[in-house]
C-alpha cells in the first residue's frame, strides 16, 4: 500500500516535472495542424497547378511573400533573383531558418491528378517545354508555410527569431549561392541553424528519414559541344560527322565509372541531353551534350571531370575533327553535410513526437542539393527526408520489389494529406527544438 502511494507521489512529481518542462511548446498538436491544413493544401494546389522553371519563379515568389506578410512576417523579395526572406522576430534567442525551394522542372506531368499541371513555357533556349513540380518543392513551400503560420500564431510559446527562406533555382544549383551573395546571412539575422525537408518516394508518408554526416553528393553539370564538319547526308566522305563522334564518346564515357574509378568510391556519369542536326539528310556541324556528374570524394570528382574531357578530345581526334570539343563545367555544388550533433538533437525531438519507428536512418544518396551552401561560416545544417509515398502502395511495392516513381518522374505525386501534415509536424517540431536554448 505504502509502496503504491509512494509510486503515485513519484509519478505525480515526474508528471509535474514534465509539465513544467513542457510549458515550452515542443510540438504542434493534431488540432493545431488541422487548423492550418486547409490553407496549406490550398496553397499547395495553387503552386502545383502553376509551376515555374528555375530563375523564373516570379508568381511563386509573390504568393509566398503575400502569405508570409499576412502572417505578420517582415518580408523582403528579390533576394538573389526571385528569393524571398520572411523574418519573424520574437525576443532574444536562437535564429532558426528553414529553406523551401521555389522552382519546378521541365517535366510533363502524367499523374492524372485533378490538380495536375498543364503548364508549358519556353525555356532559356526558346524551346517549348512542359512544367511540373516533379520534385515536390510545392510540398516543401507549403510545409514551410504551415510551420510559419503555427509559429506566428503561437508566439507566446517560444522565443528567438524564425526565418522562412524561399529559395529560387535549386534545380540549377544557383539559388542558395545567389541569395547568400546578396546578403542572406548579413542583411538578415544570421541563422544559428538552417533546416529543410525533402520529400521522398523511398519512405511512406508519416515517416521521416535522417542521415547524419554526408547525405547527398557533389554534383557538377558539364556541357560538351562536339565539332565536326557538316554536309549532305548522302556524302559522308566529305564530312566529319559529329553525331557518330557523339555516339562513340557517350559509350566511351561509360567506362570512366566501370573501368577507371575505385568500385568503393561512388560515381555517376549521366548524359541527359543530346542535341544535333535538323533533318534526316543533313550531317550537322556540331552536337551538344549535357551531363550530370555525381561523386563524394574530391579526388574522384577531379578524376571523373578530367576523364570526360580526355575521352571527348580523343574521340574527336580519332574521327579526324579539326576542332577540339568544348567542355564547360558549371552548376557545381558540394555534398550536403548534416551536422551530426544537431541531427541527433532534432532526431531525438522527432522520436518523441512521431514515435521511434517513424524516424528512420537512411543511407546517403547520389542526389545533390544546393542546401549544402548554407553550411558556410560554421552554420550547421540539417535536411531530413520526408516520406511521401502512399503507405499501402509503398508496402505493396516493397513486397513486389517495384520501385515507386520518385522526384523528377512525371508520375511522382506525394500522398498529399499525410505528407503535408507530417511535414508541418516535423518541421515545426525541429524548429521549436532548435529555438529552445540548451
Ligand atoms: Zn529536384
Ligand atoms: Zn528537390
Amino acid at each position: 500500500m505504502k509502496r503504491t502511494i509512494a509510486m503515485a507521489i513519484l509519478s505525480f512529481m515526474l508528471g509535474a516535472g514534465r509539465l513544467s518542462a513542457a510549458d515550452a511548446w515542443q510540438a504542434p498538436s493534431p488540432q493545431q495542424i488541422d487548423s492550418v491544413y486547409p490553407q496549406m493544401v490550398a496553397l499547395y494546389m495553387d503552386l502545383h497547378r502553376h509551376p515555374e522553371l528555375s530563375l523564373h519563379e516570379e508568381k511563386t515568389a509573390a504568393k509566398i511573400a503575400d502569405q508570409l506578410r499576412k502572417l505578420g512576417y517582415d518580408v523582403t523579395t528579390g533576394v538573389g533573383g526571385t528569393g524571398v526572406v520572411g523574418v519573424l522576430k520574437n525576443g532574444p534567442g536562437p535564429v532558426v531558418a528553414i529553406r523551401a525551394e521555389l522552382d519546378a522542372l521541365p517535366v510533363p506531368e502524367r499523374t492524372g491528378l485533378p490538380y495536375a499541371s498543364h503548364v508549358t513555357t519556353r525555356n532559356d533556349l526558346g524551346i517549348e517545354v512542359p512544367v511540373m513540380h516533379a520534385c515536390g518543392h510545392d510540398l516543401h513551400m507549403s510545409v514551410g508555410m504551415g510551420t510559419a503560420a503555427l509559429l506566428a500564431q503561437n508566439k507566446d510559446h517560444w522565443h528567438g527569431t524564425f526565418i522562412y527562406i524561399g529559395q529560387p533555382a535549386e534545380e540549377r544549383i544557383q539559388g542558395a549561392t545567389a541569395m547568400l551573395r546578396e546578403g542572406l546571412f548579413t542583411r538578415f539575422p544570421k541563422p544559428d541553424f538552417v533546416f529543410a525537408v525533402h520529400d521522398s518516394a523511398g519512405l511512406p508518408a508519416g515517416k521521416v528519414g535522417y542521415t547524419p554526416g554526408y547525405s547527398a553528393s557533389n554534383a557538377d553539370s558539364v556541357d560538351v559541344t562536339i565539332f565536326g564538319k557538316g554536309g549532305h547526308g548522302s556524302a559522308p566522305q566529305v564530312t566529319v560527322d559529329p553525331i557518330v563522334i557523339a555516339a562513340r564518346t557517350i559509350l566511351a564515357w561509360q567506362t570512366i565509372v566501370s573501368r577507371e574509378t575505385n568500385p568503393q568510391d561512388p560515381a555517376v556519369v549521366t548524359v541527359g541531353t543530346i542535341q544535333g542536326g535538323t533533318k534526316n539528310n543533313i550531317i550537322p556541324d556540331e552536337v551538344r551534350l549535357s551531363l550530370t556528374v555525381r561523386t563524394y570524394k574530391e579526388e574522384v570528382r577531379r578524376h571523373v571531370l578530367a576523364a570526360i574531357e580526355r575521352i571527348a578530345d580523343a574521340e574527336a581526334e580519332a574521327a579526324g575533327a579539326e576542332t577540339k570539343p568544348e567542355v564547360k563545367v558549371f552548376e557545381s555544388v558540394a555534398a550536403v553535410y548534416n551536422d551530426p550533433v544537431v541531427t541527433g538533437r532534432v532526431v531525438a525531438a522527432l522520436q518523441d513526437t512521431l514515435g521511434k519507428s517513424n524516424v528512420v536512418q537512411e543511407p546517403p544518396v547520389m542526389a545533390s542539393d544546393d542546401f549544402a551552401e548554407y553550411r558556410r561560416d560554421g552554420v550547421p545544417i540539417v535536411m531530413l527526408e520526408l516520406g511521401a509515398a502512399d503507405p499501402a502502395t509503398f508496402a505493396a511495392a516493397e513486397k513486389s520489389g517495384r520501385v515507386l516513381p520518385g522526384p523528377h518522374s512525371p508520375l511522382f505525386a506525394p500522398d498529399l494529406e499525410p505528407s503535408l501534415k507530417t511535414g508541418i509536424l516535423v518541421e515545426t517540431t525541429a524548429v521549436l527544438d532548435l529555438l529552445s536554448q540548451r
